[in-house]
């Protein structure tokens, strides 16, 4: 095909092609979504409609890219890893990122009257993303752990925090009260002056959410006895669970392997 003589300027652009055998993990996270979250009337400290809104965003992407084996979500964000052997987009890091996060910011708005219908967008919400390469299985774990830590650090600040302001606290009062304590000191707070058992709190807002493929056990009718069995099925599913200790790897080899 004859090029045109301003063609050359292709040669200006960049694309960086991610190293070879890495993990590669997709984030992306909402634009002043604390702006956004009091503008459409987000329940504090957690709106569960935004969190499975999230959630379903984040399943499509997953069913969407086949490479990605793994997905972690906690307040506005996601993170989305790739396989090692990925060659979606040829590891092009801009194509990659910005691809994932339009995806699903997309997908956000597709759905957003599904999960509140009552709240019609005042204005179009924004995600950014950036991609990072981590080139062992240790790495990749403490980078999930990582977000994992900061989803439960900041449930539990948030959780005191509220049950404070709710209770007539000024917000600034709520904050002094808070600065400085440790865990430890927040579960006995919200045991002693709350009436709350941190770890009876739904484990979506202090586990964060994960989508894996998983089994599942499946109801069918069998044709020949018209008898009901169950059946062991792989499908994407969103769990809650802890996924810094080693359990929830050894019992799911498939996911990394
Ligand atoms: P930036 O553009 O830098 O990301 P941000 O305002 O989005 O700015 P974040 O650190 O990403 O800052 O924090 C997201 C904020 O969005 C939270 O602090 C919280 O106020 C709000 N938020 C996100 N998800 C929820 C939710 N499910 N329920 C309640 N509030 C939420
Ligand atoms: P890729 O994902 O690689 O970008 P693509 O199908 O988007 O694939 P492009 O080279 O970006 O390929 O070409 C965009 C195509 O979209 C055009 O070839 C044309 O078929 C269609 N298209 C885009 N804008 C218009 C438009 N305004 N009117 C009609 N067709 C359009
Ligand atoms: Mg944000
Ligand atoms: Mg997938
Ligand atoms: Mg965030
Ligand atoms: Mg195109």
């Amino acid at each position: 095909m004859a090029n045109s003589q301003y063609e050359y300027v292709k040669v200006f652009e960049q694309d960086p092609i991610l190293l070879p055998n890495t993990w590669l993990v997709v984030r992306i996270d909402g634009q002043s979504f604390h702006r956004f979250s009091s503008t459409h009337e987000f329940e504090k400290p957690n709106d569960s409609r935004s969190l499975h809104l999230m959630n379903r965003c984040a399943t499509y992407v997953f069913d969407q890219v086949n490479d990605v084996c793994i997905a972690y979500g906690e307040s506005d964000e996601y993170s989305f890893v790739l396989r090692r052997d990925t060659e979606y987009y040829g590891r092009r890091a801009y194509k990659l990122a910005s691809s994932i996060g339009s995806i699903f910011t997309a997908r956000y708005v597709f759905h957003w009257s599904e999960y509140f219908p009552d709240i019609p967008l005042k204005y179009p919400p924004s995600f950014d993303s950036r991609v990072v390469a981590y080139p062992t299985v240790k790495n990749l774990r403490d980078y999930l752990s990582w977000r994992q830590a900061d989803c439960h650090i900041n449930n539990q600040y948030n959780t005191c925090f509220w049950k404070l302001v709710q209770s007539g606290v000024t917000k600034a009062d709520a904050e002094k009260r808070l600065s400085g304590t440790l865990s430890a000191n927040k579960n006995e707070l919200l045991f002693t002056d709350f009436n709350t058992n941190y770890n009876d709190l739904p484990a979506m807002y202090r586990k964060g959410s994960i989508v894996v493929r998983d089994y599942v056990n499946e109801e069918y009718m069998d044709k020949a006895t018209s008898e009901m069995r169950t059946r062991r099925k792989m499908r994407t599913v969103v769990i809650h669970e802890d996924l810094i200790g080693d359990k929830f790897w050894n019992t799911r080899p498939h996911i990394l392997g």
